[in-house]
């Protein structure tokens, strides 16, 4: 265990924080011993993967847990199978690993940041495919039921961005494993419109995952700023979710905006779309701005601290609430 550890390293907006106690989990009883710790001291106590979706506002007066579990193993269901991968595993490494094993299903989800085991907490989605599709079961350990546990992709409760590790399991379960059912038929996703274009223009009718995979890695490669260079956490806001009523209202105004129809008959928004409508898309506020390429993407240019983080995005919550009446909600959670 560390004291005073600096977190600077330790979450991708690279804001100057530290931890009172910093506990390293190699080994899946460390899980219990450190909670017991905490528990007997009365810590505060938070769970920390690759730092790519947090920001924090202050010194942690309490420990924190960096989970280090590593390993994956697989085993072959008919056509399916189901790998389950330790929690601090790299989630990119994890969809390399899989595609060279000929395990297909995570393709779409390439190049997304940080761990196996924080992948459940906000469901994590990109080019068209949701975790959710893809989780047999979440395993750790039950911090109410004082136990390890076995989760159920049901009982996870997933939706956008959402599971039941963000309300009634947050900070109550500490995640050490997933496991995935994969397939071992090529037959790759590509109902994502960016993906559909990016074959046509390169002349492939039937791509293959390696393939799928790899233009992912080049979209996102070309507009999503790399956080080794450019601090950032990616998305700051998720999409707001609207009523028809809203949206037809709003189209009234704004025809050219960009939504999607959800299966409840709601619609989602893009945000990237209503930032840069407002002129946020490129603006600097002090030492943080907004990305000029993807105007989502909160960057850290110059050293500053979770005020600085939080202060840029109220703007900008207010400032999209007064020109569109949408409420803006933070998607990297805030300590
Ligand atoms: C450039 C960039 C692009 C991104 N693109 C996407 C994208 O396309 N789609 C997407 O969904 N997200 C995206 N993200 C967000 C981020 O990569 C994901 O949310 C990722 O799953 C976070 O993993 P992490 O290990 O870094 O988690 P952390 O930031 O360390 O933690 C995130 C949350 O999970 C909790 N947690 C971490 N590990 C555990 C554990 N073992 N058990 C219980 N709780 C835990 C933490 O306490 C915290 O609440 C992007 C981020 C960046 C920087």
């Amino acid at each position: 265990m560390r004291l005073n550890a600096p977190l600077q390293g330790l979450n991708t907006l690279a804001i100057e924080a530290s931890a009172k106690f910093l506990i390293e989990i190699k080994k899946p009883s460390d899980v219990v011993d450190a909670l017991e710790l905490a528990k007997c001291n009365e810590w505060p106590v938070i769970f920390l993967g690759g730092g790519s979706n947090i920001v924090f506002t202050e010194d942690l007066d309490g420990m924190a847990m960096h989970c280090l579990l590593k390993g994956i193993s697989a085993e072959q269901q008919g056509d399916d199978v189901l790998v389950t991968a330790q929690a601090g595993e790299s989630w990119h490494g994890l969809v390399q690993y899989c595609l060279q094993q000929g395990y297909y299903g995570l393709e779409n989800l390439s190049l997304i940041p940080g761990t196996v085991g924080a992948a459940p907490i906000q469901n994590i989605g990109a080019y068209g495919v949701e975790l959710e599709q893809l989780v047999e079961s979440v395993y750790g350990w039950d911090l109410n039921q004082q136990a390890w546990r076995t989760l159920s992709a049901e009982e996870c409760q997933f939706s956008y961005r959402n599971s039941i590790f963000k309300q009634q399991l947050m900070y109550r379960f500490f995640i050490t494993s997933v496991t995935l059912r994969l397939s071992l038929n090529d037959i790759p996703n590509i109902s994502y419109g960016a993906l559909q274009q990016h074959f046509k223009a390169a002349g492939i009718q039937s791509p293959t995952a390696q393939q799928v995979s790899e233009a992912v890695i080049a979209i996102r490669q070309s507009k999503l700023p790399d956080p080794t260079k450019l601090a950032n956490v990616g998305s700051f806001f998720k999409n707001p979710i609207i009523s028809q009523q809203q949206q037809q209202q709003l189209l009234s105004q704004f025809p050219d905006m960009v939504c999607y129809p959800q299966t409840d008959g709601r619609v989602k928004v893009a945000a990237g779309w209503l930032l840069e409508q407002a002129g946020w898309k490129g603006k600097k506020m002090g030492a943080v701005g907004m990305h000029d390429q993807q105007s989502l993407v909160l960057i850290n240019y110059q050293q500053g601290d979770g005020k600085d983080v939080l202060d840029l995005a109220e703007a900008i919550e207010e400032d999209i609430a007064q020109r569109f009446s949408i409420e803006l909600e933070i998607e990297p959670k805030i300590f």
